[in-house]
């Protein structure tokens, strides 16, 4: 087993078995497979892009305009519960910078038009402990 050397609080997941809890019916509400969706999928800058209806079906939600328009009431909820930034929608969701970080994955968002260097400097708010 490797050792991650982390810095200050952070910690480790597993992105795959976070995107395998995002498919899985059984964990309720929603709005949790949904943050799980954002972690397992998440990106370099914090950022999870989904294709059309691709958010849907990796909620195990299903397909059609009746999967999207589910699936973004649970980005609602999601969005409510603080469980992923305001500017999240089904075809991205985003955590803080300052909370989620990885050195795998891309280093911008397509479907937001920014890229890491943008966010040099920018500070998300950070939930005290
Ligand atoms: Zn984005």
């Amino acid at each position: 087993m490797s050792r991650f050397k982390f810095a200050g609080n952070f910690g480790a997941i597993h992105q795959p078995e976070y995107r395998r809890m995002a498919r899985d019916e059984n964990i309720n509400p929603r709005a949790f497979r949904v943050h799980f969706a954002a972690l397992g999928y998440a990106n370099q800058i914090g950022h999870a892009e989904f294709g059309p209806g691709e958010l849907a079906q990796a909620l195990s939600i299903g397909y059609g305009r009746q999967a999207d328009k589910a699936t973004d009431k649970a980005v609602a909820a999601a969005k409510q519960m603080g469980l992923i930034l305001p500017e999240s929608g089904i075809r991205c969701l985003i955590l803080p910078h300052t909370l989620f970080q990885t050195g795998k994955g891309t280093t911008y968002c397509k479907f937001h038009g920014i890229d890491i260097r943008d966010l040099a400097g920018v500070r998300s708010p950070v939930v005290p402990l």
